[in-house]
């Protein structure tokens, strides 16, 4: 029997799409809307990052906080507040995400030395009410790493200082900057 009124139902189907949303979906449909171009899963690439900008010589990774390790320290692997790690099995797991990790560095490494940016979404930062906030930040880096990949011609134009004051850094990840 049903008992959900028209309204309700709506409500509800609507929650569940947008949760069944997969972020990487998400990403691809914000950047797309923005004007990015980009090309999915390059199989050669070390990684195989889930979009590829070639234009901005930036792989895009889109990682899920239980299986990359979110939030948690390589060396001690505690629970983070988005990944939490199952008390059955811990060291299993431990193992597994570690790996994982550690494998995410390695692969951000080899892409680096050749000549790509790495930029990395997690999951929870592409939750509804972030969403809007995490794709505009990607779109600063994106825009932020093509000034400074063509920087000399960009800098006869402005001041460094004001330059500065225009773009707005948004936050590469952590990972990277390590
Ligand atoms: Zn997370």
């Amino acid at each position: 029997m049903d008992r959900l009124t028209a309204q309700q139902r709506h409500k509800n189907m609507a929650a569940i799409r947008s949760k069944d949303t997969k972020p990487e979906i998400v990403v691809r449909r914000g950047l797309w809307k923005r004007g990015f171009r980009y090309r999915l899963n390059h199989k050669r690439l070390p990684g195989h990052p889930d979009l590829v900008l070639r234009k901005y010589r930036t792989c895009i990774f889109v990682n899920g906080c239980f299986w990359h390790g979110h939030h948690v320290d390589t060396t001690i692997l505690e629970s983070s507040e988005c990944c939490k790690i199952p008390k059955t099995n811990r060291d299993f797991w431990v193992a597994k995400i570690r790996r994982n990790k550690e494998r995410d560095k390695e692969e951000q490494r080899k892409l680096a030395k050749m000549g790509w940016h790495s930029i990395t979404v997690w999951e929870c930062e592409l939750k509804p009410a972030k969403r809007e906030e995490t794709l505009e930040s990607i779109a600063f880096t994106l825009n932020h790493i093509w000034l400074q990949d063509h920087g000399v011609k960009v800098n006869y134009r402005t001041p460094p200082e004001e330059e500065d004051k225009q773009l707005p850094m948004a936050a590469e990840d952590n990972e990277i900057k390590r």
